[in-house]
């Protein structure tokens, strides 16, 4: 993202320049971003969450339609804080695997569970047609001030992605915090954890929201640094909720920077310039990511489509085919 965006605007012009072409023409230049016909089609992933409702259902359905033709390489569906959504994210899942040409992937997480009723869950995945999980250790749950492990529960992610091999050959992706996951000891130790998972078994991570690639690149570096090669994809959030969105990434640790905010200011009350303002934020930091050759992103949809399909369009992603009627 544009870091001149931080700086305060000085807006006087020399008046050697002022009322004058000369100053656009004598200016600083910037190199375009690549032309998308020189760059190979990034491989996109989508994040649901399961349904609490009917309305919710239906939203969630075509928003899975809408995006499908997009072919992403896979989509995931969040599981709820202790296991609260179990049923409706198996349920998600399910219709997935039988209505849609998807490939689906299922959150799992450590919290409030022992391990045989996380194998057991894992187990029913598999037997339903889900052979990809993205393993989470899970935030506490509402109310506990911190996480407490099961006494016998998997302790952490890492522990889950080993226990996951010994379950079945799944495919397993885990979470990385280019800000530091916000309660680890440090920046380091949180590396070391992300190295864990990845020597566990898992072959992808899949990164909190960000808006500042700066901070991302530098992360990848770190991560190549101290011997991770698999992909870490960047996770992309559409923001058009500023107000929501900022509560939010303050308790999991996600930086807001002040351009966004002045961005958004005065915007409040009027929905549709919020979200064409955040279509154009998404759009940049997802064209800059593909000009630092990131080719694969993962879009927390929100379960809505109508934003991340006009910035995976930007990326130059085309439907492959006609959707399947629903
Ligand atoms: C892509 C993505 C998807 C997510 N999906 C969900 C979801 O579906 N459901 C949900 O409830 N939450 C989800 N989360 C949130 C996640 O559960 C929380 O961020 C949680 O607090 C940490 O999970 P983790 O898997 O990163 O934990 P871990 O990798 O286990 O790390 C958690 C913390 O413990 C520290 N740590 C790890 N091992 C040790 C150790 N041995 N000793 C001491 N400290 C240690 C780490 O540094 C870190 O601070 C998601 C997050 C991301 C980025």
């Amino acid at each position: 993202m544009d870091q001149t965006l931080n700086a305060p605007v000085d807006r006087r012009l020399p008046d050697a320049t002022r009322g004058t072409l000369q100053r656009w023409l004598t200016g600083p230049r910037v190199d375009g971003l690549p032309q998308l016909a020189a760059l190979p089609a990034p491989a996109l992933s989508f994040e649901f969450f399961p349904p609490k409702t009917d309305a919710l259902e239906t939203q969630l359905w075509a928003c899975i339609r809408r995006l499908e033709p997009l072919a992403p390489q896979f989509v995931s569906v969040t599981y709820g804080a202790g296991g609260t959504t179990q049923a409706r994210t198996h349920a998600t899942l399910s219709r997935i695997v039988q209505e849609t040409s998807l490939t689906p992937a299922a959150h799992l997480t450590c919290v409030g569970a022992s391990r045989g009723e996380v194998d057991d869950v894992a187990r029913a995945y598999w037997a339903a047609g889900v052979r990809h999980i993205v393993a989470l250790r899970g935030d506490p749950p509402v109310g506990a001030e911190r996480y407490e492990a099961h006494p016998e529960g998997y302790a952490y992610a890492a522990d889950l992605v080993a226990g996951l091999s010994r379950v079945a050959p799944f495919e397993i992706s885990v979470a990385a915090y280019p800000e530091m996951h916000p309660t680890a000891l440090s920046a380091e130790h949180d590396l070391d954890n992300l190295k864990r998972k990845i020597d566990a078994g898992a072959t992808r991570a899949i990164t909190q929201y960000f808006f500042d690639t700066d901070i991302f690149l530098r992360f990848l570096d770190r991560c190549l640094a101290a011997g991770i090669t698999v992909p870490i994809v960047p996770g992309i959030m559409p923001v058009s909720n500023f107000t929501q969105m900022k509560k939010f990434s303050a308790m999991c640790g996600a930086g807001v920077p002040d351009w966004m905010g002045r961005l958004f200011e005065g915007l409040e009350d009027d929905v549709e310039t919020r979200r064409m303002v955040a279509s154009v934020v998404a759009a940049e930091q997802v064209r800059l990511l593909q000009a630092n050759g990131v080719d694969e992103f993962h879009f927390y949809t929100l379960n809505r489509s109508d934003l991340v399909y006009a910035i995976a369009h930007i990326l130059g992603a085309r439907p492959a085919k006609a959707p399947t009627s629903a």
